[in-house]
Order: structure tokens, then C-alpha cells, then sequence
């Protein structure tokens, strides 16, 4: 099984103009993908984020709930939040994860990129040996393009099965459907 970790993008990624922003961080993406990828056995949750300010506001959410009165209170949550990253860009949640080795980028969309995988597809490929993976994940409107051009893979989007093709999930859903898409138990 290849090492499988996740990174949640503030920068680059799009606004409603497609122009390419820095959003804010959300603290329930924290608590909540951080819980998803410890139940799915994800060895890293990357928190990226170039403004520093942001950094820390996510780096005091870790220490209450791994060092703090929440770590007490909640001791579940104590145990997810220890996978959380903290860092400033792409380029060194990369060379924590690869630890000197390359590490493929595989890029989630609601959108169809050029070029997808399926989730069928990428399960199997995370069960052969390989680089390890890490999966990319937007705010805002979504990744920036220069990041699926960069991408070893780009993951088919999770579909509608409505009539109108309405698919867009929040990120935390959209992570924790593609855990257990690519990583999940059959029950
Ligand atoms: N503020 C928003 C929220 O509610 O969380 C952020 C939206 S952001 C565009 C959602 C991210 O989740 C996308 O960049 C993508 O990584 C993923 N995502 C959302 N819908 C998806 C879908 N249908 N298929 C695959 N990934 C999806």
C-alpha cells in the first residue's frame, strides 16, 4: 500500500472570477478532515496557508485539542488532530511527506480536468508500489489550474446523480467520499 497523505490548499486557488486568491481557513475543515483522514489511516493532513497569521490560528487549534483542556475533554479528537500540518506552501508539505523522495500529486475537482482517473482506477494504483501520493484538495472555488497541469493525477469528479448535475460538496465531504472511494473497506 503506498503512503497516502492529503493537503488542503488556501493558495492558489480560484474566486468566483476564476482570479487566483488566498482564502481564509476554516476551522471545522480542520476538525472535520482531520477525523476523516485519521479513520482512513492517512499518515498527514497538510494545512496550507502563506499567510502566517492563518498558520498560527490553525497551529493554536492543534495545540488545544492535542496539549490542551480539549485534549482532555476529547481525547478522540486528540488522536486525529496529531496527523495536522501546519505549513506555508505546496513545496514543503512535499518535502515533509516525500521525506527526500518524490511524492505523486493526485488533484480533486468537481469539475472534469483532462485526462481523469477513476476512483476504481486509483484504488487499485494505490494498492501497487509506488511514489507516495498526496491528495490535493481547494477552497474557494477550487484548485488553481497550474496545479492539475502539475498533477500526476487528476481524480474524476464525484458525479450528480440528480438531473441537473449539481455536485458541489464542501471539502470536507468531498474528502471523505474520496477516502473511502480510494481507501475504504468494502463494510
Ligand atoms: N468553501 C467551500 C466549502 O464549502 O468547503 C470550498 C469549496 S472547494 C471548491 C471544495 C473542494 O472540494 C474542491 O476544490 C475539491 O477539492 C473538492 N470537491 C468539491 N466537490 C467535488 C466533487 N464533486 N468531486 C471531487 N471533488 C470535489
Amino acid at each position: 500500500m503506498r503512503r497516502v497523505a492529503i493537503a488542503l490548499l488556501h493558495h492558489p486557488v480560484l474566486d468566483r472570477d476564476r482570479r487566483i486568491v488566498t482564502t481564509a481557513i476554516t476551522n471545522l475543515d480542520l476538525h472535520d478532515i482531520a477525523r476523516s483522514a485519521r479513520t482512513y489511516a492517512l499518515e498527514q493532513f497538510f494545512v496550507v496557508h502563506p499567510v502566517r497569521a492563518q498558520r498560527d490560528l490553525a497551529l493554536r487549534v492543534r495545540e488545544h485539542w492535542t496539549h490542551g483542556s480539549g485534549a482532555r475533554r476529547i481525547p478522540d479528537r486528540s488522536v486525529a488532530l496529531q496527523i495536522l500540518s501546519v505549513v506555508a506552501t505546496l513545496e514543503e508539505a512535499l518535502a515533509e511527506f516525500g521525506r527526500g523522495e518524490p511524492v505523486d500529486l493526485w488533484t480533486t475537482s468537481a469539475s472534469a480536468q483532462i485526462g481523469v482517473k477513476t476512483y476504481l482506477d486509483g484504488r487499485a494504483e494505490l494498492r501497487e508500489p509506488g511514489p507516495p501520493v498526496l491528495l490535493l484538495f481547494g477552497t474557494g472555488w477550487g484548485l488553481a489550474d497550474e496545479l492539475y497541469a502539475r498533477a500526476n493525477v487528476r481524480l474524476e469528479p464525484i458525479r450528480s446523480v440528480g438531473p441537473d448535475g449539481y455536485n458541489h460538496l464542501s471539502v470536507r465531504a468531498a474528502a471523505a467520499i474520496t477516502f473511502d472511494r480510494l481507501l475504504g473497506g468494502a463494510g
